[in-house]
């Protein structure tokens, strides 16, 4: 297992501060959308459960995580089982068709938000209907369209041309899995003193295809962009879900990201 680093973190402070900016950002945007509040998902890979169990006590439910290993272990963690019975794991790493099964029947699974083509559409839908014949209550799994907004070949994600035909092929072809949004990871290290994020620029326009070809509500599709570095300008753009970590729960050991 993961040890507490030598340095303590105050994951409490960090999400009261990151909650704090959430609303900032939002209370600016609320003059041009009618979106949600943004959702803090609190990514903490490579990071303890008990740091996990102090971001529970004040209140955060939704945490990500990015390697399928280690979510099996803490979604299975006693202690997060005895101690976060509320908790709402969100899958945002690339995940491998024979890993499907395990991450389907862990426990507080909330939404695998990196689904990228029709193949892992197809074994999650197929994979969601054993777990509903086991569990009647469990109607359907949450998804993202993962898009590859940077275009960069190290990035999972569909093309952004490809969006509108994978959302329709999850509302007519998967009854099982309830597409709720899409998402992006985009390039690191963007200079926004050379203006506004190509990748949020690009997935919001993904966004707008979606809801315009379907008549939805933009509101109504959830968009995931934004993570310690520019969560802020990510709400700012038309974020609803933003993923951070490293300022919640301090800097990873290594910097190998999805
Ligand atoms: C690690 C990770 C994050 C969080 O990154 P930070 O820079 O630490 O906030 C967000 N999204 C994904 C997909 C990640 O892998």
């Amino acid at each position: 297992m993961i040890r507490r680093t030598m340095t303590e973190v105050d994951v409490k402070l960090g999400i009261r501060q990151t909650l704090a900016k959430i609303d900032e950002a939002y209370s600016k945007r609320l003059k041009t959308s009618n979106a949600p509040k943004p959702l803090l998902v609190a990514v903490s890979k490579t990071k303890p459960v008990d740091l996990i169990v102090d971001g529970y006590s004040i209140g955060q439910r939704d945490f990500g995580e990015n390697y399928i290993q280690e979510l099996i272990e803490k979604a299975n963690n006693p202690t997060i089982l005895e101690h976060c019975k509320d908790i709402r794991w969100h899958f945002i790493g690339r995940l491998q068709t024979n890993k499907i099964n395990k991450v389907v029947t862990l426990p507080n699974l909330h939404m695998v938000q990196t689904v990228h083509n029709t193949k892992l559409a197809d074994a999650l839908n197929k994979a969601w209907e054993k777990v509903k014949a086991a569990n009647p209550d469990k109607q359907t799994l949450n998804v993202l369209i993962q898009i590859n907004t940077s275009g960069e070949d190290e990035k999972s994600g569909t093309e952004p041309a490809e969006a509108v035909n994978l959302y329709r092929y999850l509302s007519e072809k998967c009854p099982n899995l309830n597409c709720q949004g899409v998402m992006t990871i985009g390039r690191f290290g963007h200079d926004y003193s050379t203006g506004p994020n190509p990748d949020f620029i690009e997935l919001m326009s993904c966004h707008q295809r979606i809801c315009s070809t379907f008549g939805k509500d933009p509101a109504e599709l959830l968009v995931s962009m934004g993570m310690s570095d520019d969560f802020v300008q990510a709400i700012e753009m038309g974020s609803t879900i933003v993923r951070v970590g490293s300022s919640i729960f301090g800097a990873r050991a290594k910097k190998n990201e999805a």
